[in-house]
């Protein structure tokens, strides 16, 4: 197998749709996870029809063409405008699920920003989903989380589900928020904020990720970044990681393409 079949087997990952339903939801609760978070909580009997759904799964958020949200079943997919969110906490018997969408300021806002900005308890959403979200390895020891504010939500979730004597780094580019978020972690794993408009997640990495190791890896970056980001991984960790994974952050209307880069 050539260098470049390892690259690509490595960042590539199955994922099944099959369990995928579009369902109607009603917000429950809105709140604050930060200052720049909106926490918002969906609720409703058509959970019990998404039993694949877990904490760190991804859902669709479904808008019409004009930018709102879908409320009535979707007949044509055509007319559909699809947002991908990771699921923070789901409790199947309380019948919720609960996203983090980040509102961080200086970026235009899409439907789903502005939806979460202006939405009120009680109104209706339409939702497609699960679909699985990436797992760290469940034995790694040593690990290196990085991304943009936006996956803010999905590094908490794998914070939140490592082993307790994992250890290693997050690295969080995210200029233009001016809090820095408690997570609930490992003790050993160190959070680096790089809020500095003049950087990106590459040079953040260069300058604060531990060089070499075998860290277990995942990334959460613009489409753009992907490339040099690969390419920086390769050339410092290929020889000993064991388990390394890049999503996408766009609004890129399939969450299967987006799971690998
Ligand atoms: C698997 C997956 C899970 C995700 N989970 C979350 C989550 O839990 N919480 C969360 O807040 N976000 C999450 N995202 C990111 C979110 O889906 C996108 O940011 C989405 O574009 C937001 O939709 P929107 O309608 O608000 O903006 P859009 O209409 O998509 O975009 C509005 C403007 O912002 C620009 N833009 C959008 N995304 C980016 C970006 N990353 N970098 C630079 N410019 C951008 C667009 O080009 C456009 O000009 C996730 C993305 C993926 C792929």
């Amino acid at each position: 197998m050539t260098t470049w079949q390892q690259i690509k087997r490595l960042f590539s990952q199955d994922v099944s749709s099959e369990t995928a339903h579009s369902v109607s939801l009603t917000v429950q609760k809105i709140s604050q996870a930060g200052e720049h978070i909106r926490r918002i909580t969906l609720g409703g009997a058509a959970i019990r029809k998404l039993p694949a759904l877990h904490s760190g799964s991804h859902i669709q958020l479904l808008f019409d063409k004009q930018g709102n949200p879908v409320t009535n079943t979707v007949t044509c997919q055509d007319d559909v405008i699809e947002r991908p969110f990771t699921v923070r906490f789901c409790d199947p018997q309380m019948l919720l699920l609960t996203i983090d969408i980040v509102t961080w300021p200086g970026r235009s806002y899409g439907p789903a920003r502005r939806w979460a900005q202006t939405v009120q308890l009680g109104e209706s959403i339409h939702i497609k989903g699960p679909w699985p979200g990436p797992r760290l390895a469940a034995e790694a020891d040593e690990v290196l989380l990085a991304g943009e504010a936006d996956a803010i939500p999905a590094i908490a979730h794998h914070l939140e589900t490592l082993n307790p004597a994992s250890y290693g780094t997050v690295i969080l580019h995210c200029p233009g928020m001016s809090e820095n978020i408690v997570f609930s972690k490992p003790p050993n794993v160190q959070i680096i904020w790089v809020n500095q408009p003049d950087s990106s997640l590459l040079a953040a990495l260069q300058q604060h990720a531990p060089a070499g190791g075998s860290p277990a890896i995942w990334l959460g970056a613009r489409p753009d970044d992907m490339a040099t980001l690969k390419a920086w991984i390769a050339q410092t960790y290929l020889s000993a990681a064991h388990y390394i994974q890049l999503t996408a952050y766009t609004g890129d209307e399939d969450p299967v393409g987006s799971l690998s880069a």
